[in-house]
Order: C-alpha cells, then sequence, then structure tokens
C-alpha cells in the first residue's frame, strides 16, 4: 500500500499554516525579479508547491526565458525547493497526526502489507515526521519530491519508483491519496486508489475525479480488521 503523505498521514500545514512558506517562496521569486511570471494563485495563494511548480514550468518556456535573459532559472528552482524542504522539515515537528492513521498503519503492517510513502514533499521531512512517531519501521520505503519539481505528482514518477523499490507490478498495489492530483499519478502508473477526505468537500472533489472508494475515517477500517 502506498501512502501519500500529507493528508492520508498528518495534516503538514493546518489552518493555512503553510502561507508563510509560500510568502517566503514568492521573495526569492521577486528577487530574481521574476515576480511577473506568477499568475493567479501562484502569486496570492497558500501553497508553497505552486510557486515551485509554477517557476519551474516558467523556466522550461522559452517565451518566458527569453524576457528574463539575466536570470539563473537552474538556480532560482534549486533555491526555492531548499527552502521548502526547509519548510517542511520545521512543519513535520508540529503536524496534526490524522486521526488514527498510526494504528491504522500499524494494523496493516502487522497483517504483512507492504507500505511505502509516496509524496511530493521532501521524502526527509516524511522519513523525519515517522521516525518521530514510531512509524518509520513499518515503511519499507519512502520516496518523494526529487530536484526536478516537474515530476511532482499528477507526474507517477514517485509511484513507479516506489514499486520499483518495492519490487512490485502496479496490480498487486494500492494507493491511498487526498488529492485528484494522486488519482492521476496512480492512474498513469496503473495502480489502484482509494481517497481519503477529512471533510466532504475534498471528498467530493476525489469522487468527481472519479476515484470509486473514498474514506472519510479509518476508524470503520481498523474495527473490520478486528
Ligand atoms: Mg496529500
Amino acid at each position: 500500500m502506498l501512502f501519500d503523505f500529507d493528508g492520508p498521514i498528518c495534516r503538514l500545514f493546518p489552518r493555512g499554516s503553510s502561507r508563510p512558506l509560500a510568502e517566503e517562496l514568492r521573495r526569492l521569486v521577486a528577487a530574481f525579479g521574476l515576480e511577473d511570471a506568477l499568475t493567479g494563485a501562484e502569486r496570492t495563494g497558500k501553497d508553497p508547491h505552486l510557486v515551485l511548480r509554477a517557476v519551474h514550468q516558467a523556466a522550461a518556456r522559452a517565451d518566458v526565458r527569453r524576457g528574463f535573459e539575466d536570470v539563473d532559472f537552474g538556480q532560482l528552482v534549486g533555491a526555492l525547493e531548499a527552502a521548502v524542504t526547509e519548510g517542511e522539515l520545521t512543519a513535520v515537528r508540529v503536524a496534526w497526526p490524522t486521526p488514527n492513521a498510526d494504528e491504522f498503519i500499524g494494523r496493516l503492517a502487522e497483517r504483512g502489507l507492504c507500505l511505502a510513502v509516496v509524496t511530493n514533499n521532501s521524502p526527509h521531512a516524511a522519513g523525519c515526521y515517522l521516525r518521530e512517531r514510531g512509524l518509520e519501521g513499518h515503511f519499507k520505503a519512502i520516496h518523494g519530491r526529487t530536484a526536478d519539481p516537474g515530476l511532482m505528482k499528477p507526474h507517477p514518477d514517485v509511484v513507479r519508483r516506489a514499486l520499483e523499490s518495492l519490487g512490485l507490478p502496479p496490480q498487486d498495489a494500492v494507493m491511498i491519496g487526498d488529492t485528484p492530483t494522486d488519482l492521476e499519478a496512480a492512474t498513469e502508473a496503473g495502480v489502484g486508489f482509494i481517497g481519503y477526505g477529512r471533510n466532504e468537500a475534498k471528498r467530493k472533489l476525489l469522487r468527481d475525479a472519479g476515484a470509486k472508494v473514498v474514506l472519510g475515517a479509518y476508524a470503520p477500517l481498523i474495527e473490520g480488521m478486528g
């Protein structure tokens, strides 16, 4: 079973607490003179990954690069990635555990299921959280964001890396995730999907994206495990 980290295992930035990190990234982008490359939610939103992804995508576009010939995009993307990792490492110390996730993970491991993390967060941050909670031993592998933000989910790269490291064919795995991008990555990799949504709005997003199974809590599953 492949677990997305933020959502299914913990709430990494509860109550909009990712905003200061998103602002920090926007300051970095501005320091490179590139604030005009950001639009809409990238400019005002609270999700640091949106800013990271936007700059990475801008860097890949020749028309954008023509307007910013003096900008070292590689250096900027590297600096943004490092700042996101730093922010996530700080956030895991105060992240909110997803209700019953620790027990659910423990029970799955007890039954001999092979568990791995497939996250867009830093694998170091996910590892740090799991270690702190005594859960690290239950996971065979922790896969996360690489230096290439273009490989973040919905790209299936992280799911494929996890399958490879576990030596599993896609049909023997199932992924649990909390966003339509998780569903997209799982589907693209040929892996079954279970949605986890902590509220009705999130569950509806998953169902609307095509998720067939969507959970709102782990407790009924734990009960069902006897
Ligand atoms: Mg998530």
